[in-house]
C-alpha cells in the first residue's frame, strides 16, 4: 500500500539541523503516526512521503517556507517585567504559551536586561532547514471515524 490522503501512516525520523546537531527523533518503540493529507506535520515532508511505503527509507531536507517558516523580527519584542506578574523569576530560555489572533503561540524569553525582557514569538524551528532521516513502518487505510476525528486511533487512544 502506498502513502496517498487518508492512509494511516507510522514512520520512524530522527531531525537534524544543518550542522548536523539532533533536534528530535521518534522513540525506538513509539513511531509518529499520522493521517496523510491532512496537514498534521510539515508540508515539505508530509509532500516527500506520498508515493512511498512500509519499509522505504530515505532522506529528506525541507527548508523553511515548508517548514516552521522565516523567522520575523517582527515578532521579538521588548516587554516589561512587570507582564509577567505570575512568575517569580524570569530567565533566558523560558516558554510561554500566550494568545495571539492567530491562536496559541509559544513564546521564548531570549532576554533579560533590568525591567525589560526580550521575547520571540517565532517557532523555535523557524527559519531552520529540516533534515529528516525517515523509515516508513507501515500504512494502512484511515478508519471513517479517524478520518471524522482527525487525528489516528491506537492503543485505546481514541
Ligand atoms: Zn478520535
Amino acid at each position: 500500500m502506498v502513502i496517498a490522503d487518508h492512509k494511516v501512516v507510522s514512520l520512524h525520523y530522527t531531525l537534524k539541523n544543518n550542522d548536523g546537531e539532533i533536534l528530535d527523533a521518534s522513540a525506538a518503540d513509539d513511531p509518529l503516526s499520522y493521517i496523510h493529507g491532512t496537514g498534521s506535520i510539515i508540508p515539505g515532508l508530509e509532500k516527500q512521503l506520498a508515493g512511498k511505503s512500509a519499509g522505504n527509507e530515505f532522506n529528506v531536507s525541507v527548508g523553511p517556507a515548508d517548514a516552521y517558516g522565516e523567522r520575523s523580527e517582527t515578532l521579538v519584542q521588548q516587554i516589561p517585567r512587570s507582564a509577567f506578574k505570575d512568575v517569580d523569576e524570569i530567565e533566558e530560555g523560558m516558554q510561554f504559551q500566550a494568545r495571539s489572533a492567530s491562536g496559541e503561540t509559544l513564546i521564548t524569553v531570549t532576554g533579560v536586561e533590568g525591567d525589560q525582557v526580550t521575547v520571540d514569538g517565532n517557532h523555535p524551528l523557524a527559519g531552520e532547514t529540516l533534515n529528516f532521516d525517515v523509515k516508513v513502518e507501515s500504512v494502512r487505510d484511515a478508519t471513517a471515524e479517524e478520518l471524522e476525528h482527525g487525528h489516528v486511533h491506537s492503543d485505546g487512544n481514541d
